[in-house]
């Protein structure tokens, strides 16, 4: 295993702070927002829409996707459940990378986003020039990318990957004898590595959340709750998935916490899946796993600054203006469709389950 890159190309310290997103949101009363509330689900109708969001989004719209037949879940089941789903316009709250790739699969639709300021540490971290010119100097390995990508790089891997097939899919490339060029996420590519032995060359980024779960305060926190099971996802530092009971994508974190049996569940990824997790385990106490704490920034929250800036606000507007509109440009879309679709033929030989089961790991 290597990392390549000895600094990324995207620095952590320029990440908004998610705590200024939120206050910056305006805040309704509870008349307000049941009015805001009705005024979108007459939009959604009129306008034969349906909103799917991430499960690191404000609850609120949540809980507003579940009320009006929308979806909540993983980036990919998104995008699977907004191609497969009647509605003309795809209203996709999370971040950029998300609107693209619904937009990949779909783009007979119109996808809106209730911003497009919503970026990724990850997709920001391998821009598509320089992480082109990285794998024309490494020509004899298969580009494997996570789907916290932009089109562009998509269009440039041999494969997209999600954790449902990420370790199969590494593991069938390596029995192959492929050599493999992994981006972007190092902790990911690392786990992946570490289980399936291959050959694998890493891209240097990271998601600025999952970097700030820290080994130390979780394990200070695991003396004082002896009973706790922990949940944490892969791209969190290697030591810090050492400590856990069950690691794994968003979606099999909220399997996870449904199957163990320990009524205490420390948690470390973004706290946006709280809402979600808590829905089918109204007994259990969930416990956020410490992170960092630097300052007044998404470091010390644990909870994603870009996906904080989804609100009840920016959809509405979004929906009013019809403005927010995903293009992607079709000879990209083409290249990336090529390099999605490798992903769902090799998880349907695998004959895993389509909506509502699969696991992208964001
Ligand atoms: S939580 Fe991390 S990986 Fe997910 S969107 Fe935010 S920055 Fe990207």
């Amino acid at each position: 295993m290597n990392v390549e890159l000895d600094h990324p190309y995207y620095d952590a310290r320029k990440a908004p702070e998610t705590l200024r997103v939120l206050k910056a949101a305006p805040h309704y009363s509870d008349e307000e927002k049941k009015s805001v509330k009705a005024r979108i689900r007459e939009l959604l109708t009129q306008q034969n829409a349906v909103l799917v969001a991430h499960y690191y989004t404000e609850a609120d719209l949540q809980e507003l996707a579940e009320e009006t037949g929308g979806y909540v879940s993983d980036s990919l089941d998104m995008a699977r459940f907004g191609h497969d789903h009647p509605a003309t316009t795809l209203v996709v709250a999370g971040v950029r990378f998300m609107g693209e790739t619904a937009k990949i699969l779909t783009p007979e639709k119109r996808v809106l986003m209730p911003t497009l300021e919503a970026e990724c540490s990850l997709d920001l971290g391998c821009p598509a020039g320089p992480f082109s010119e990285f794998c024309d100097e490494h020509p004899d390995r298969v580009v494997v990318v996570y789907a916290n990508t932009s089109s562009a790089v998509k269009a440039r891997a041999d494969y997209v990957v999600t954790s449902s097939i990420a370790v199969k899919l590494i593991q069938h490339l390596h029995r192959q004898g492929k050599k493999i060029l992994w981006a972007p996420d190092k902790h990911l590519g690392h786990y992946i590595q570490q289980v399936t032995g291959a050959d694998m060359l890493l891209w240097n980024a990271s998601c600025v959340v999952h970097d700030e779960f820290k080994f130390r305060g979780l394990g200070k926190l695991i003396q004082e709750h002896p009973d706790a099971a922990v949940l944490v996802h892969p791209e969190s530092p290697e030591e810090v998935i050492e400590l856990a009971d069950a690691v794994g994508s968003t979606t099999q974190l909220i399997e996870a916490a449904h199957q163990l049996p320990n009524k205490t569940l420390i948690v470390a990824t973004d706290k946006g899946i709280f809402y979600k997790m808590q829905q089918g385990i109204p007994n259990k106490t969930l416990i956020p796993a410490p992170t960092g704490g630097a300052g007044g920034t998404c470091r010390m929250c644990a909870h994603c600054p870009w996906m904080a800036m989804n609100g009840l606000h920016n959809l509405l507007e979004v929906l009013e203006t019809g403005k927010n509109e995903i293009h992607v440009e079709e000879a990209i879309r083409i290249k990336a469709l090529k390099s999605t679709q490798r992903m769902l033929d090799f998880a349907n030989s695998l004959k895993i389950p389509a909506v509502g089961q699969t696991d992208s790991l964001d």
